[in-house]
């Protein structure tokens, strides 16, 4: 690891105090604290410092990682109690976040998420495995001189052949020390997909540029469940990026499984993860076709109609002000999903807009269809992507099951 170059540990020290707004927050456990509540600091900060925040009685109140950049000027890592920010420190983090995911890692998945940020309480950090490639996703460049610390406590908790390293945009575009998105940091050069198995279907993901971290395991329940709906089934599968909804409703003995997405490349790889699985007959009978289209206008065009669909669309909402928006689209969505589901078939829509809250995104899919959706049932987060209470934030995924009258 030290032939990496990894930029050194640091033990910068920065004093922050806040506003007494934002100390309740603070105090609850939430992992952001934002520039405008910061009302004095020791010093100018670098990405990466760490952050020691006081309250009004200048008692300590939580460290975090520094970030000059961001809007959220301290990622949080631990209230109320100090802590000592070092590889014990992540090695306990780590472990932690193992535990609540056991039932998984022994269920014979090998792609999931081991490390979902703020809600495993490392905030701005992802760490996902795909059988034994561990891919680690940076979302602020504070991380990358505690990364040596996380690294060495990722070696003491988790074995894996390779680990890539994945950085989010806004990190790219930072000081990043000679590291690059995509890059090998142990182990052997990637040429392949990364294959990996959810629930028995074997899938391949491109972890090196791929959405992501390459794949979205956040969806694996709804696969599981579309895969026990599929049998028989005249399936269309919208957004369907690399067909996990594709494969799991083939494996489930769809009749057929028609994919669109607006991304050729996404589609190729759907087609093959559907070869990946034609060694099971259901896969191998169910007659699969893509559609590289946008998904507004090939739902538009679309006259055929389905006996389940599923609209799993990217987030519309990145901001607080693409709400409406997003609700818009949502409602467009369903409005145009509506008439190619079959009467008494069943339509699957999710949301992984956090700002669009559950009750705005299920109330505005029975208005976009006139009241036409027989709500089946609600699923939200998968255990590998646990919520907080103290951060509704992190609350993104939420989708509904209905039956079409
Ligand atoms: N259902 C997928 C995840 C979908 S991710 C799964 O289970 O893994 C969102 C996908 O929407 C991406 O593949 C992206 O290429 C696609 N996309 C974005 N905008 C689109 C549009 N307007 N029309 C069709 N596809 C679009």
């Amino acid at each position: 690891m030290n032939s990496l170059n990894l930029p050194k540990p640091t033990e910068r020290n920065i004093a922050i105090h806040i506003s007494s707004q934002a100390e309740r927050a603070v105090r609850v456990g939430h992992p952001w604290l934002f520039e405008n509540a910061i009302q004095k600091q020791s010093k100018e900060g670098q990405a990466g410092d760490l952050a020691v925040i006081f309250d009004k009685k200048r008692r300590f109140l939580a460290i975090g990682l520094y970030d000059p950049t961001s809007p959220i000027r301290v990622k949080i890592l631990q209230a109320k109690q100090s802590a000592t920010i070092n590889q014990d420190f992540f090695r306990a983090r780590l472990t932690e976040a193992a535990e609540i995911r056991q039932p998984l890692m022994q269920s014979g998945t090998t792609g999931y998420r081991l490390v979902h940020g703020e809600n495993d309480r490392l905030p701005g950090l992802i760490i996902d495995r795909y059988a034994d490639t561990l891919v680690i996703k940076l979302y602020t460049a504070a991380w990358f001189p505690h990364l040596q610390h996380v690294l060495a406590a990722l070696a003491d908790v988790h074995s894996a052949e390779r680990w890539v390293l994945r950085l989010g945009r806004s990190v790219q575009e930072s000081e990043t020390f000679g590291l690059e998105d995509g890059q090998i940091l142990k182990g052997d050069p990637i040429t392949e997909p990364i294959e990996f198995i959810e629930n028995g279907l074997t899938l391949g993901a491109d972890v090196v540029r791929g959405h992501k971290t390459g794949f979205f395991f956040d969806q694996r329940d709804n696969r599981f469940r579309v895969r026990e709906l599929a049998q028989g089934k005249r399936v269309l599968d919208v957004f369907s990026y690399n067909g996990g909804f594709a494969v799991s409703a083939a494996a489930g003995g769809a009749e057929s499984v028609l994919s669109i997405d607006i991304s050729a490349p996404a589609l190729e790889s759907a087609q093959r993860n559907i070869a990946r699985n034609q060694h099971l007959p259901e896969v191998a009978n169910c007659e699969f076709d893509t559609w590289v289209a946008d998904a507004f206008e090939a739902l538009a065009t679309l006259t055929k109609k389905f006996d389940l669909v599923v609209v799993d669309p990217p987030s519309f909402a990145n901001s607080a002000n693409q709400i409406d928006g997003a609700l818009k689209a949502y409602s467009k969505l369903a409005e145009l999903a509506l008439p190619r589901v079959e009467q008494g078939g069943i339509l699957l829509m999710g949301s992984c807009s956090s700002r669009v809250k559950a009750d705005a995104f299920f109330a505005t899919l029975q208005r976009a269809t006139n009241n036409r959706l027989i709500e089946l049932e609600r699923t939200f987060h998968a255990v590998d992507h646990p919520m907080r209470p103290e951060f509704p934030e992190g609350a993104y995924l939420k989708a509904l099951y209905s039956q079409v009258k």
